[in-house]
């Protein structure tokens, strides 16, 4: 029998990270996928769509430079470009595995179920071998949820990975929900030449996300002709003889009748209405380890669950659902099984790659009123930015949020070019608690997007230099 201090169920980002740190802790670690190293993030999710979200972001600049006197016929070979796609798909999963291997982990493929307080058996192959750990790491990840009616199992009907895998363009693409998902990929197919209209059940895309900072999202949306009907469901589908599909939708509030459908034709429909855990194929019963009403294990701030020496992290463990989020959970987890000190971040940025992209950290500004701050805000303008504009970019701004009182910064919000890079900053300066004055005076190279982190530091205080209050 196979033994290893800490056993690591998932080789996600938070599996493959909490290994990885353990190892590098000084602990045995056995590192068991029933899938590809790496998880959805590497093999079917932010890798792949942020390979083809920069493509076609290429694509689209080039086809609109007219007014910088750039004027080209861009055609796009699709399949080259997925087999690039999936050879960088193939590069950093390689990467994890060498990783992994430096770093003392042992990789094993197969499905791991526990079975008691210290055993558990994987099963590959029908093969199936027993490994006895101290510590186990749950990070199973999570899977799209399907529509009643709308079966992956059926080929017109998409979930992210199948949409990421698609060998053509779609024509027409129909996609329920306009959440990250729906949001990030329509508009990667919009600026390949797809017609999308997105169905969301509530009255604007992104609902996680304040009206100003979708307004810019929109705006583009509506220009890269999108379509919306909001308020609305997908109901059912059905053939329709041609080779495409006639999806029907209904409002989303109870009062549909006849009148109240409509029908949609498409090549295919991408359902993005949410992930729900996978905590229910690693054995978790056998110890009793407890979940919540929708099945995201419990756990406390080191990532332990009610049984002491079983942790969970990443999507497992609940919202929020981000890659970056479990890493961090996967290092503060290995750090306290390893007996260090871990210390949980106190912000976790979150980021949509949508055009504009939108990056946001720590809290907002009604956010920092309900924790008993009195909170300032400084807000800048991406159109008098000056590197802004010579990226052809003007829409968008950065806000900052701090406490009136102490100067220290609190969140930020940023839409605009670059968002989920300029965030990392914002992140820093509160991860950090430091002030508006902080950011203030730290010269940023000029011309770049950063300035207006430095500038909204500067409105915030009452001096700014490239804006004013009219
Ligand atoms: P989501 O929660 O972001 O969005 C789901 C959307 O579907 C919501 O707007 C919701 O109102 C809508 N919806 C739900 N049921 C519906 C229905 N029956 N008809 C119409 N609309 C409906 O979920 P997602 O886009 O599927 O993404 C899943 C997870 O993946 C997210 O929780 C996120 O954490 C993660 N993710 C993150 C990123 C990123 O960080 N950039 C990118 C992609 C995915």
């Amino acid at each position: 029998m196979q033994e290893t201090d800490v056993l690591v169920i998932g080789g996600g980002p938070a599996g493959y990270v909490a290994a990885i740190r353990a190892g590098q802790l000084g602990r045995t670690v056995t590192l068991v996928d029933r899938g590809d190293i790496g998880g959805t993030c590497l093999n079917h999710g932010c890798i792949p769509s942020k390979a083809l979200i920069d493509a076609a972001d290429d694509v689209h600049s080039i086809r609109n430079a007219e007014d910088r006197g750039i004027e080209a016929d861009v055609a796009v070979d699709f399949d080259q470009l997925t087999q690039w796609k999936d050879r960088v798909v193939r590069k950093l999963t390689k990467g994890v595995e060498k990783l992994c291997k430096a770093n003392g982990v042992t990789l094993q493929q197969g499905t791991a179920r526990l079975v008691d307080d210290h055993r558990a058996e994987i099963s590959n192959d029908g093969d199936i071998e027993t490994v006895a750990f101290d510590h186990a790491i749950v990070a199973t990840g999570s899977r799209p949820i399907e529509l009643p009616g709308f079966s992956f199992d059926d080929e017109p009907i998409l979930n992210a990975k199948a949409a990421l895998d698609l060998e053509e363009v779609p024509d027409e693409l129909v996609v329920v929900g306009g959440g990250y998902i729906g949001m990030e990929l329509s508009t990667m197919f919009a600026k390949l030449g797809t017609d999308v209209t997105i169905v969301e059940m509530l009255d604007a895309p992104l609902p996680r996300y304040s009206d100003d900072l979708t307004r810019p999202v929109r705006k583009k949306a509506d220009k890269l002709g999108m379509s919306f009907q909001f308020g609305r469901v997908a109901a059912d589908w059905e053939q329709t003889g041609d080779g495409r599909i006639r999806i029907t939708t209904e409002p989303a509030a109870d009062d549909a009748g006849e009148d109240a459908l409509e029908r949609l034709t498409a090549d295919k429909a991408l359902i993005a209405v949410g992930r729900s855990p996978v905590s229910d194929t690693a054995g978790l019963d056998a110890l009793g380890v407890e979940r919540d009403d929708k099945g995201f294990v419990e756990t406390d701030d080191l990532g332990r669950t009610n049984v002491d020496h079983v942790f969970a992290t990443g999507d497992v463990a609940g919202e929020p659902m981000l890659a970056h989020e479990g890493s961090a959970a996967g290092v503060v987890a290995a750090e306290t099984i390893a007996g260090a000190a871990p210390a949980p971040p106190r912000t976790v940025p979150s980021v949509v790659f949508t055009d504009p992209e939108i990056g946001t950290v720590g809290l907002t500004e009604s956010e920092a009123s309900e924790q008993g701050h009195e909170p300032t805000t400084g807000k800048f303008p991406f159109r008098a930015s000056g590197r802004a504009l010579t990226a052809g970019e003007r829409d968008g701004f950065v806000k900052l949020v701090a406490d009136a009182e102490s100067g220290t910064l609190l969140g930020g919000e940023v839409v605009g070019p670059e968002a989920s890079e300029l965030i990392a900053e914002i992140g820093l300066a509160v991860e950090q608690e430091l002030t508006l004055s902080d950011v203030a005076t730290t010269v940023h190279a000029h011309p770049t997007l950063s300035e207006a982190i430095m500038e909204a530091a500067d409105c915030a205080l009452g001096h700014p230099i490239h804006t004013f209050d009219r």
